[in-house]
């Protein structure tokens, strides 16, 4: 069956295959819909709304067949707790029903769906239905990551940085853990572009960048462009020590990279200085001082000469 429309092959994520969590407590009822999507998306199972939920929380599916009738967590409950929950809440959910009162497609409805079908399933119509969502999903999805990017270094934008910066604050604030951040600026940058143009200007930034990214580990580090010229690094339960060793190997990788910077007293090559801070967060601390310190170690490392980190 060849159910692909010229729009959504223009659309290259229609395209897209899918992963799709099918929960229904009849295994019969299971293997029925794996049959119909075996060939096109990933399947996942769960025979009950715990375990589905569980599976979620855990490893978000792109979309969610769900029966309404089952033991336990009926579909209802499990799609209300799927949509509260910040992890989950942007996963469509479609639901299987054999019911089809008005009352009980509205409870679909206000359980927060996106669609439904009605037992029997006719294959053809659930295979249309869960093409266009994952489509949907997926444009969404695509919208989520570019807002968060910056378009010339692809790495993180200043308002993702904003948001992850809040949210790391407060997941060390719970742990306890120490929480620090880079804060990094090119060295006569402006004289940079006099002197080699923007676009040559634009490309060091890149390059820059790449460093950066290159140069953090682990999951949780999130490297950003905070600014025009500005890089910022967070790094959750990462100490001081730990921070600036990091940022000591990425000033030192910049330079090396021996990108010509004729008008820079340093070597002719581009640099850059480094501000370093780090806090464990609690009740007497907001994050905006976690900035201002790092921002005051990064102009003391201007004055001092540039080309060099400063921590504390
Ligand atoms: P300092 O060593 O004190 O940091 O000197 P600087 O010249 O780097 O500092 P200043 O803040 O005066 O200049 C920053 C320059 O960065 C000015 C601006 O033209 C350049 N800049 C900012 N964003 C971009 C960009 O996206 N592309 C290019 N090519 N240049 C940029
Ligand atoms: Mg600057
Ligand atoms: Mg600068």
């Amino acid at each position: 069956m060849n159910d692909s429309s010229p729009e959504q092959d223009q659309l290259n994520v229609g395209n897209q295959r899918g992963r799709i969590l099918i929960v229904d407590d009849q295994p019969l009822m299971i293997r029925v819909i794996h049959q119909i999507f075996a060939d096109e998306h990933e399947l996942y199972m769960a025979t009950s709304g715990e375990q589905a939920l569980v599976f979620c929380q855990n490893n978000p599916p792109d979309l969610v067949l769900l029966d309404v009738m089952m033991p336990g967590l009926d579909g209802l409950e499990t799609c209300r707790r799927l949509k509260q929950d910040e992890r989950t809440s942007a996963i469509p959910v479609i639901f299987v029903t054999g019911q089809t009162t008005e009352e009980e497609e509205n409870a679909c409805w206000d359980a927060g769906c996106v669609d439904f079908v009605s037992k029997p399933v006719n294959s053809r119509t659930l295979l249309k239905r869960v093409r266009s969502h994952l489509t949907l999903k997926f444009q969404s999805d695509l919208l989520r990551r570019m807002a968060m990017v910056d378009g010339l270094t692809k790495l993180a934008n200043r308002r993702y940085f904003d948001q992850y910066l809040q949210q790391e604050w407060r997941r060390c604030r719970r742990t306890g853990k120490p929480l620090s951040l880079i804060l990094l600026d090119i060295d006569f940058f402006k004289k940079f572009n006099d002197s080699l143009g923007h676009q040559q200007g634009d490309d060091s930034l890149r390059s820059v960048a790449g460093t950066i990214a290159a140069s953090t580990q682990r999951p949780a580090d999130l490297a950003a462009r905070y600014g025009g010229e500005e890089f910022a690094v967070i790094l959750p339960e990462t100490d001081l020590v730990g921070a600036s060793n990091l940022a000591e190997s990425i000033e030192k990788s910049i330079r090396e990279l021996r990108i010509e910077h004729p008008s820079s007293p340093i070597d002719g090559v581009l640099s850059v200085s480094i501000g370093v801070s780090s806090l464990v967060p609690d009740d007497t601390h907001q994050s905006d001082q976690l900035i201002e310190s790092a921002d005051r170690n990064l102009c003391l490392a201007k004055e001092r000469g540039r080309a060099q980190v400063c921590a504390g």
